[in-house]
């Protein structure tokens, strides 16, 4: 996170780490960081590396605040992939990801189904 010192906007960078964790574990961290940013935690003096790592995670109380802000904000703290084992997270991402892939391929045999079904009403015309 970062004040840009041109506009004073706040910048919140999301590694593309991401993607490779659970949904529910992505949204977490795009509200924790958004908390950061409501409790004015950017500038120099706050220095935020992307590390899912409890130790440093409990260490620091402006992390703790985060996460207090969202939970207070109705996320679930059994959220937070920094207390969730890796395995854990692996495992729910995959079933995620094959989830996903069955919601396509069904969406592409609709659609399929569709085309073929409007092939059928041209040629009888
Ligand atoms: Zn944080």
């Amino acid at each position: 996170m970062l004040r840009l010192p041109c506009t004073g906007e706040v910048l919140v960078y999301l590694p593309p780490d991401l993607e490779d964790l659970p949904q529910r574990c992505v949204n977490y961290i795009v509200a924790h960081e958004f908390a950061h940013v409501a409790l004015g935690h950017h500038g120099p003096e706050f220095e935020y590396s992307w590390a899912p790592s409890a130790q440093y995670h409990d260490e620091k109380p402006e992390e703790q605040a985060a996460d207090a802000l969202v939970v207070e904000w109705g996320y679930l703290a059994s959220d937070n992939p920094v207390h969730i084992d890796r395995a854990t997270r692996e495992r729910e991402k995959e079933e995620e990801d094959a989830r996903l892939r069955r919601e396509v391929e069904e969406q592409d045999r609709l659609v399929e189904k569709q085309l073929q079904r409007f092939r059928a009403v041209k040629v009888e015309r």
